[in-house]
């Protein structure tokens, strides 16, 4: 099974799909996750993207889709993949769909977060992560069960992203409505999606996606 999540930053799409990876054994490709990965290694990749991301715009729409590309060709990608944060521009769901049939892959479901842009702020400042294992966590939303101690690691040690400050998330917030926002269109348009309600709990969220999943 292969899907697409879609939300804009702060939706809860990485949460959502660190359980359904759990879940139906298939495997998250998040975007940012691997931008991150190439800025942490300092490659030339990761040196092109960093100052984008920490301005909140979007990196090239060539250099996400060859990354993809060859990420979606491993191994663990053939069970299933979740997309997290990706198609992001109406070019970039135009080459999704291009190398899906070259690779005779097909996206079974399309499923929107629907949220306010109000609550996003709260949500992306209060994320924070698990620096073992990368367990997500919110200061608010999502505490560990024991204070400053990872529910899944046990590990003591957290981060937060660089780019999760209040001045960047109006400009990714702003980016997603200019340039991510048109690609609810294209696949409604196409008649495969659905739209669940981002604003619910973590728990509900969970609960309506396997409603869709079965
Ligand atoms: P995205 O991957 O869409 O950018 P995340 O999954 O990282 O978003 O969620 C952003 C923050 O909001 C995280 O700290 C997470 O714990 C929290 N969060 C996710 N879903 C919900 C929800 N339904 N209600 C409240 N907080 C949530
Ligand atoms: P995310 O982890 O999805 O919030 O992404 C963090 C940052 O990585 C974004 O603000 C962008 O700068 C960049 N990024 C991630 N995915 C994409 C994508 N599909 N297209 C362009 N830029 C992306």
């Amino acid at each position: 099974m292969n899907l697409i999540l879609l939300g804009p930053p702060g939706a809860g799409k990485g949460t959502q799909a660190k359980g359904l990876q759990e879940r139906y054994s298939i495997v998250q490709l998040s975007t940012g996750d691997m931008l991150r990965a190439e800025v942490a290694s300092g490659s030339e990749l990761g040196q092109q993207a960093k100052e984008i991301m920490d301005s909140g715009g979007l990196v090239s729409d060539d250099l996400i889709i060859n990354m993809i590309s060859s990420r979606i060709d491993q191994d663990d990608c053939k069970n299933g993949f979740i997309l997290d944060g990706f198609p992001r521009t109406t070019p970039q769901a135009e080459a999704l769909d291009k190398m899906l049939e070259e690779k005779s892959f097909v996206i079974d479901h399309v499923i929107e977060l629907k949220v306010d842009d109000d609550a996003m702020v709260t949500r992306i400042t209060g994320r924070y992560t698990c620096a073992g294992c990368g367990a997500g966590y919110h200061d608010e939303f999502q505490k560990p069960k024991e204070n400053g101690v990872c529910d899944k690691c046990g590990g003591t040690e957290f981060s937060r992203r660089a780019d999760d400050n209040a001045e960047t998330v109006r400009s990714r917030l702003e980016a997603y409505h200019d340039q991510t926002a048109p690609i609810v269109s294209y696949y409604g348009d196409k008649g495969v999606m659905k739209s669940v309600d981002g604003m619910a709990s973590i728990d509900e969220v969970k609960g309506q996606l396997d409603a869709i999943l079965g």
